[in-house]
């Protein structure tokens, strides 16, 4: 007899936290921070539902911090197991992880010093040891569906999501052989046809499913984020312009890139100077160049003919501080990309001092932006912000591209699941503000006609 029990990402976006546990033995898959609305954040700051030490293992579908941000946390409650990843999830943790930890670090000592806090010292949620610590339980993996054995009743195999570097689909096998209970965890599905990485492969039989649904109500905007670029590059050059695109450096940094250097390949665009000024996204780059189990068709025959399908013909990348720094004295048409994504924090914001007021040059936002954020307040069309404590007018261009994307819409996430050998016994929809997981799961009874769940937080099932 085994359960399933939602942790977290049930009618939210966050904190995917997945628990199988049988009589004697428990794995979770994934372990994500909650972020967001306070509400949310502040089960970061809760006792682990589960003794964190009782863990036998953890398996990851993916490196962002909504699926793995919470494990330094749970080894500082004692977790000291396996964590099961694959190569290009490793990769990436290593960036990210550090990161995050410097992150928490940060926000309590700002709290210290504006005395923001209830609790004297307020203490991060975890350090960059905590990080440090969680690295070196990292087990490797090939996601190219081998079984991989997790404890004597428990076995696993990865397969490609689509949705960024390493991210993979779970199935995870319990109890013995003849009457096993096999559960798929669809991780983050990508998008089909989404550049350099390759489409999400097919769910393989199984009795349960858990499926995202980040999409769940909205499809792709339509353009293609290619046209899109080409468009702006070449306004910007016809009038010697800046295009600054803040853009989040795991992921869509290096999908801007790629798609400018085949623009360029294709003499679509002029060949501008490009900097990359983030060296989060410079290492994030290596790693997406270095893993060509992951690379689709398209990439692998760019990668024949040339270096490297991700630097541009004129790209250089901002490693220190002062080299961002001395970039705000250059003239000219170039396209600068930076992070933070959402223009909440990093060198994008001292390049946005110079490009906001600056009527010929153009912001482009590739990304979603949320509420509160400085590229949210920018891309309703403010006319004045305030940047790093100055306010400053806004007269710059601004461009959105919505075609850009990690994440399958509802249409390919029934396009995915048309791909099931077999009906399931139970389909759980998760990973989705409540009205997309809704809708996801109406989509789901309407075309299979398959029982569908939309699990609340701390939900437990059976898997009979
Ligand atoms: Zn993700």
């Amino acid at each position: 007899m085994a359960s399933l029990t939602f942790w977290g990402a049930a009618g939210t976006v966050t904190g995917s936290k997945y628990l199988i546990e049988t009589k004697r033995q428990r794995v979770l898959v994934d372990c994500g921070l909650f972020q967001g609305p306070r509400s949310l954040r502040e089960r970061n700051w809760e006792e682990a539902p589960f003794p964190a030490a009782s863990l036998d293992a953890v398996l990851l579908t993916h490196a962002h911090i909504d699926h793995t941000g919470y494990l330094p946390r749970l080894v500082r409650q004692g977790f000291n197991g396996p964590v099961y990843c694959s190569r290009g999830t490793a990769d990436l943790l290593r960036i990210l992880l550090p990161d995050s930890a410097r992150l928490q670090e940060e926000e309590a000592s700002y709290r210290n010093r504006h005395q923001l806090t209830r609790h004297t010292p307020a203490l991060p949620l975890y350090t960059e040891e905590d990080a440090a610590a969680a690295l070196k339980l990292m087990k490797v993996v090939i996601n190219d569906g081998q079984p991989v054995r997790i404890t004597d009743s428990i076995a696993a195999e990865f397969r490609i999501a689509g949705h960024i570097l390493g991210s993979s689909q779970l199935l995870v096998r319990v109890g013995s052989s003849d009457d096993a209970r096999r559960i798929v965890f669809s991780g983050d599905l990508g998008k089909y046809d989404q550049p350099i990485i390759r489409d999400p492969v097919g769910p393989p039989e199984c009795e349960y499913l858990v499926v995202e649904s980040t999409y769940g109500d909205r499809l792709h905007e339509p353009e293609p984020p290619k046209l899109a670029l080409e468009r702006i590059i070449n306004t910007a050059a016809a009038r010697g312009g800046v295009v600054l695109i803040p853009a989040f450096a795991v992921g869509r940094a290096q999908e801007v890139l790629y798609l400018i250097r085949e623009l360029e390949d294709e003499k679509r665009v002029p060949v501008l100077p490009v900097i990359l000024d983030s060296p989060m996204a410079s290492a994030a780059t290596r790693a997406y160049a270095s893993r060509k189990e992951e690379h689709d068709e398209a990439y692998l025959s760019a990668a024949e003919g040339k270096a490297n399908p991700l630097r541009t013909h004129s790209m250089r990348a901002a490693n220190t501080r002062e080299d961002s720094k001395r970039l705000n004295r250059e003239t000219g048409a170039r396209v600068i990309v930076s992070a933070s994504g959402m223009m909440s924090g990093g060198r994008v914001l001292h390049h946005a001092l110079r490009v906001l007021p600056d009527e010929n040059a153009t912001v482009v936002f590739v990304g979603y932006q949320a509420a509160g954020t400085l590229g949210r307040r920018v891309a309703d069309g403010e006319k004045e912000v305030k940047v790093l404590g100055q306010w400053i007018p806004v007269r710059c261009g601004i461009e959105k591209i919505g075609g850009f994307s990690a994440h399958a819409d509802w249409q390919e996430v029934i396009r995915w699941l048309t791909e099931l050998p077999s009906p399931p016994r139970r389909i759980f929809v998760t990973h989705g503000e409540l009205g997309s997981a809704n809708a996801m799961a109406a989509r789901i009874r309407e075309r299979f006609n398959w029982p569908v769940e939309v699990p609340e937080h701390g939900q437990q099932f059976q898997l009979a």
